[in-house]
């Protein structure tokens, strides 16, 4: 189902999402060598409980952490564990909420100590391929003008796109309409209605865009074991321009800091 919201609604998701990006900035100061995804998971949710909020993603389908750590060649969904991160990984943080009965759902991918240029250079990409599909979430275009520009900036790097997780609406429901693929053609899709709430995620990868999922039921692997990164915004869409419902600020201030 698509819900579109009301101001007052959209106010509501920006509170939920803002809590999100407090939440990656506070485990982003945890990110070191040594330090186990379980550790980042349960510093989460200490935070997000201790704002008044609950963990969207724990017990969602049965999910049984509050963050989704997904390192390397993990696409999405990993799950935390007693994996110390290393010198060298990057790993996905991806991080729900729900705060006065709506959802809060972004996610980053970060380094750990000296990574290698060519996966820096992924993660530019990739990130350059959000904003990219950001610009597209103005009233009057259609989803498929956001899934385009993703997938035409993503394979510009000489990078593939995943096909088999998509972006979706976001509001009283973790994953609502419209589906929000990462790939497409212009014109097609959802027309964009103002005030309609969407999480826009590129999950863009270095070799093979196939994927494959683990015996856990949830991590998602790179078909070829080669590196995968993800980022996620909530954007209310408007005239003229996006608004952003998550923000990035809180992140980049602690990690120019380290
Ligand atoms: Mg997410
Ligand atoms: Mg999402």
């Amino acid at each position: 189902m698509i819900y579109i919201k009301t101001d007052a609604e959209v106010e509501l998701l920006r509170a939920s999402n803002m809590l999100v990006s407090r939440t990656l900035a506070e485990v982003a100061g945890h990110i070191r060598p040594g330090v186990t995804t379980l550790q980042l998971d349960s510093i989460a949710e200490t935070f997000i409980m201790d704002h008044g909020a609950l963990p969207a993603f724990k017990g969602y389908a049965g999910f049984p952490r509050t963050l989704c750590t997904s390192v390397n060649d993990e696409v999405v969904h990993g799950i935390p564990s007693d994996y110390a991160l290393r010198e060298g990984d990057i790993v996905s943080i991806d991080c729900g909420v729900i705060l006065n009965g709506f959802y809060g759902d972004s996610a980053f991918t970060f380094t750990v100590g000296e990574v290698k240029p060519e996966i820096l250079r992924l993660l530019e990409y990739t990130r350059a391929s959000l904003e990219a599909g950001v610009l597209e979430a103005v009233t009057g275009n259609r989803v498929g003008d956001i899934s385009h520009a993703v997938q035409v900036k993503a394979e510009s790097g000489g990078y593939s796109v995943v096909r088999t997780l998509v972006g979706h609406g976001l509001g009283r429901h973790l994953h609502e309409g419209p589906e929000v693929p990462n790939f497409g053609k212009r014109g097609t899709g959802t027309r964009l209605e103002r005030n309609l709430v969407i999480c826009i995620e590129p999950m863009i990868n270095m070799g093979t865009k196939n994927t494959r999922v683990e015996s856990d039921g949830w991590t998602v692997r790179t078909g070829d074991g080669k590196p995968s990164a993800h980022y996620e915004y909530a954007v209310a869409v408007r005239d003229g321009k996006a608004d952003l419902l998550t923000t990035y600020d809180y992140i980049e201030e602690v990690l120019l800091k380290r």
